[in-house]
């Protein structure tokens, strides 16, 4: 059967699975502002300077500073933090790229808007300037579970199970009301 028109697909409430997951992560992720020198200092790395602050990826104007190692992978916190000596000033294109890669694999590799794909103009020494950067400072890398105890995470693991577990519930819900209304409904 020819199709014409590209419909929305059907949505789930399971779909919202992986953004509630995130934000049990980033909800708990440190966020330690840098000083000025060390700004100043992060940016010279880069080739840059406040007023030319581009993408570290791909040399686009920067919308947002990315975290160079992502901390959460897998649907588990990585460990690593919001610091200074972990984050780039990136563009959206690339941090939705990029995801929970390692960036230099993403950079270099095949995804959808990745800089390679994007045939991005002097990609070699933006590499150069990311591979400075992540030997600039070694990088925090916490164990939530040791550094709050196990007690007070396993409260956070709980809470955070217990609305995954709801998100289910609700989608089978959702979808016997889905059902029932269309087949009022189709012709
Ligand atoms: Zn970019």
């Amino acid at each position: 059967v020819p199709k014409y028109c590209l419909l929305p697909t059907a949505k789930t409430v399971t779909g919202r699975s992986s953004s509630i997951t995130n934000a049990f992560i980033v909800a708990v992720v440190p966020v330690i502002e840098p000083t000025e020198a060390e700004e100043l200092e992060a940016l010279g790395i880069l080739g840059m300077t406040p007023t030319s602050i581009r993408c570290a990826y791909c040399g686009d104007a920067h919308t947002e500073w990315d975290h160079l190692r992502p901390v959460v992978r897998g649907k588990e916190p990585t460990g690593y933090i919001t610091e200074i000596a972990n984050l780039v000033p990136a563009c959206g294109k690339c941090n939705q790229s990029k995801g929970a890669s390692y960036w230099k694999d993403w950079i270099q590799g095949p995804a959808k808007l990745s800089p390679k794909t994007r045939a991005v103009a002097g990609l070699e020494e933006r590499i150069e300037r990311l591979v400075a950067y992540e030997a600039w400072k070694v990088p925090k890398c916490i164990d939530f579970a040791a550094e709050v105890g196990d007690e007070l995470w396993q409260r956070h693991r709980k809470n955070w199970n217990a609305v995954l577990d709801l998100l289910r519930e609700s989608q089978d819900l959702a979808k016997e009301i889905r059902q029932i209304v269309t087949a009022k409904h189709a012709s």
